[in-house]
């Protein structure tokens, strides 16, 4: 099989989360809500503790975590979630960025168009960064929540979500603040940690956990948990903001997953980066367009003048397996919408060839990488 580098994607599971998994699949899988036997109380107290061991990472509460599938539902509930709470407050203006996932473009398109609420997206310039400044600019009196994702899914660029944090702090602003944290959970840590954002998105696949299971951080602040409304009904868990029977064994997991991130990260950043040196300095003989500052260790955005995207991921696709776009919409071959908001010409968003790896992805052929590039180049 070639090497996998489309870890932004998702991740393998690690073989001590899979264990995890497999013990409350087979053995202990009784229904966390049932609370007349021994089998319910061992799946409450394996949910409790993997919630601790999510807040653990973002320095948060064990009550402020409700498990959700992913972070496409946490990012839903955070923006439709607060809908009633932002009318009632005649809140009607919200900001975002045009570099979103589409599970927060599209649940704001649903706040205009079903709610009337405003909402400006702010565009990105040609490094794919939004400052602090690009924010503070669009904020006004009917602003009721900001939503600014914590690292790009297609450039790995990471946003300063915690100036924003601490902007809306000092100036006592009556603003939520929501991230999308589903490419920075468990990797860049110190910005989650700020306990002026309100509301995080985490999911569980993107850190070698298993997929289908994630969690929507809700801190409580001035002693007042953010009033985030369910987007579904049913027999009350999880403070009844997300109500059905919990996945005991993908929770279980996602706790292990985030308790190795937690106590690995530094070794795992390093080992990251290192592969990331390598890639650019094979690279650099064919003067790669880099998108994006600020990037995240473990992933690369880049185009090769006179190279097609497509192209290049039939010619390696024995060696490497990578994407040119974020995988959740590359099936459309729908341009990039994060490459278009940082002005880059279609041509060169044509060539975008996105490669993200992981800490013990295996040692990567560069120079045969480079020499199949270099026969692509027309
Ligand atoms: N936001 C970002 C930035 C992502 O990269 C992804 C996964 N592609 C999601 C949201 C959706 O996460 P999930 O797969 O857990 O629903």
């Amino acid at each position: 099989m070639p090497i996998y580098l489309d870890c932004n994607a998702t991740t393998p599971l690690k073989g001590e989360v899979a264990d995890v998994i497999m013990k409350y699949m087979i053995e202990e899988y009784g229904n966390a809500g049932s609370r007349t036997h021994a089998y319910g109380a061992k799946a409450k107290s394996a949910v409790e503790l993997a919630r601790q061991k999510i807040a653990d990472v973002v320095n948060a509460q064990k009550n402020e975590v409700i498990f959700t599938s992913g972070a496409t539902e946490s990012n839903n509930l955070s923006i439709l979630g607060l809908a009633d709470t932002l009318i009632s407050k005649n809140k009607t203006h919200l900001i975002t960025t045009a570099v979103e996932h589409k599970s927060i473009l599209e649940p704001f398109f649903q706040m205009e168009r079903k709610y009337g609420f405003e909402v400006s997206y702010i565009g990105s310039n040609g490094d794919g960064y939004i400052s602090l400044q690009d924010i503070v600019s669009q904020v006004n009196d009917r602003t009721g929540l900001i939503s600014c994702m914590q690292v790009n899914n297609e450039t790995g660029v990471i946003y300063p979500i915690h100036d924003i944090a601490c902007y809306l702090e000092e100036n006592k602003l009556d603003i939520y603040f929501h991230t999308d944290a589903a490419q920075g959970y468990g990797k860049v840590l110190d910005q989650l940690r700020n306990k002026r954002i309100d509301l995080i998105s985490v999911s569980a696949h993107k850190i070698y956990g298993p997929k289908g299971v994630g969690a929507l951080i809700r801190r409580v602040r001035d002693y007042k948990k953010v009033p985030v409304n369910p987007l579904m009904y049913g027999g009350g868990q999880e403070s009844s903001i997300r109500p059905g029977t919990l996945p005991v064994a993908l929770i279980a997991g996602f706790g292990k997953a985030s308790e190795l991130a937690l106590s690995s990260h530094n070794e795992w950043w390093e080992k990251c980066q290192k592969k990331k040196d390598e890639l650019i300095a094979s690279m650099e003989k064919l003067n790669p367009i880099i998108h994006g500052i600020n990037t995240m260790p473990s992933s690369i955005c880049f185009s090769i003048p006179g190279i097609n995207s497509e192209a290049a991921i039939v010619a390696l696709k024995d060696i490497i397996s990578f994407s040119n776009g974020s995988a959740c919409t590359s099936r459309n071959y729908t341009t990039s919408h994060v490459l278009k908001a940082m002005n880059v010409s279609d041509e060169i968003v044509r060539g975008a060839m996105r490669m993200s790896w992981c800490e013990d992805t295996p040692e990567i052929p560069w120079s045969k990488v480079v020499d199949c590039l270099e026969g692509l180049i027309i």
